[in-house]
């Protein structure tokens, strides 16, 4: 550790490999590993994540949701396909060209600039049709709409059509979500007026890391799945259920910075937000809300783990928050663990999900820079 950083989030690389490789073995052989980096990698960190899947994982194909992440990643020197998954404001369609990046495709307008961009460039843009299924984020929605921009594509010189996906809104909530499998027939209908219109797309991908987990026939229709959560070995259905056998590879921890008594009464931090009703002995932490962690997390008196003991938070400032140790040997100095195993206990996301009522993505996504990241190769 050399940023002087209170509080880290420590990434097991290895068991992210395995967890790649049992991703990649729940697909089979036929459809391949599009690993989402959005968000900073939903908080591990966009660069290391995107040097470990391509250099460790065999990916050949990185999604990001943001222009900025694509750019970052091609400043760090990663030179595999980049596409752009999300929407992209006009003014960035210039940087999309200048990198080298693929991106969605849905309307004329874009399709238009991006043209005359890539044409003045002296490049082909490479497209990914986006078809609207269900989400109503983004897409062209099957039928006349689409048949309309594929003609206009067609007369486009310097657009290529490289790849078609969508978007479920719903896999997390069932297996056999009845609004997934309507959604697929209507993405099914998108990709056969594409081949009707005489394109083969490269890249046919709809599934996420939900839909990858149920959905075989989505995914068998795919030449890839678009995976952030199962790939970091994290839940991806609502309920739990992980038939894949991922296994979670990152620790979240702090630091002891004081221990004191305090009597019933007396008590702990701004607008004495938590009062003793018997003598009590608290710690104080390293980290609070300005290090990008969930704030109902340390309100809601999330759990710690103290010496290998489960514990709990009662409250949390800017930068410091404050654990119940009462009758838990501790001292200043020592490391506290939010996420992950000491000695026996284990504070899992997927039990923080719970707790907070919200996915890693929000809980993960959020974590600042001032929590520095440890990627760890033993
Ligand atoms: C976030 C996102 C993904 C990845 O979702 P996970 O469930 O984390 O795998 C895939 N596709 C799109 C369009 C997304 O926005």
């Amino acid at each position: 550790m050399n940023n002087y950083c209170n509080a880290y989030f420590k990434v097991d690389m290895n068991e992210v490999i395995r967890n790649y490789n049992r991703v990649k073995a729940h697909i089979g052989p036929d459809t391949e590993i599009l690993p989402v980096l959005k968000g900073n990698c939903y908080g591990y960190g966009l660069i290391p994540m995107a040097k470990l899947y391509t250099q460790h994982c065999g990916a050949r194909i990185l999604a990001n949701a943001a222009v900025c992440e694509a750019v970052q990643l091609r400043r760090a020197g990663i030179d595999c396909s980049i596409v752009v998954i999300g929407g992209i404001p006009q003014h960035l369609l210039p940087a999309v060209v200048e990198f080298d990046l693929q991106c969605p495709l849905f309307d004329a307008v874009t399709a238009r600039r991006l043209n005359d961009l890539a044409a003045s460039a002296g490049k082909k843009v490479k497209v990914h049709i986006k078809i609207e299924t269900g989400m109503n984020r983004l897409g062209v929605r099957p039928g006349q709409p689409l048949d309309e921009l594929l003609n206009l594509v067609k007369s486009l010189d310097n657009l290529e059509v490289t790849g078609v996906y969508t978007h479920f809104a719903t896999s997390t909530a069932d297996f056999y979500d009845p609004f997934a499998l309507e959604q697929f027939q209507r993405f099914q209908q998108g990709v056969a007026q594409l081949r009707e219109a005489g394109f083969d797309p490269a890249y046919i991908h709809c599934c996420n890391s939900a839909a990858l987990t149920w959905f075989r026939e989505a995914r068998e229709f795919s030449t890839h799945v678009r995976s952030c959560t199962s790939i970091l070995g994290h839940m991806s259905m609502e309920d739990g259920r992980e038939p894949i056998g991922l296994v979670e590879p990152c620790e979240i921890g702090a630091y002891i910075t004081n221990v004191h008594d305090i009597q019933p009464g007396e008590s702990v931090g701004y607008s004495r937000a938590f009062i003793a009703d018997r003598p009590m002995t608290v710690a104080t932490l390293s980290f609070g809300f300005a290090d990008g962690f969930y704030p109902g997390w340390m309100r809601q008196q999330g759990p710690v783990l103290v010496s290998g003991t489960r514990t709990r938070l009662l409250g949390c400032c800017m930068d410091q928050s404050f654990a119940d140790v009462t009758g838990i040997p501790c001292q200043i100095g020592q490391k506290v663990l939010l996420v992950g195993r000491d000695g026996n206990e284990q504070i899992t996301t997927w039990e923080i999900e719970q707790f907070c009522e919200n996915t890693f993505e929000y809980l993960y996504g959020t974590i600042g820079n001032r929590v520095e990241r440890i990627y760890s190769w033993v």
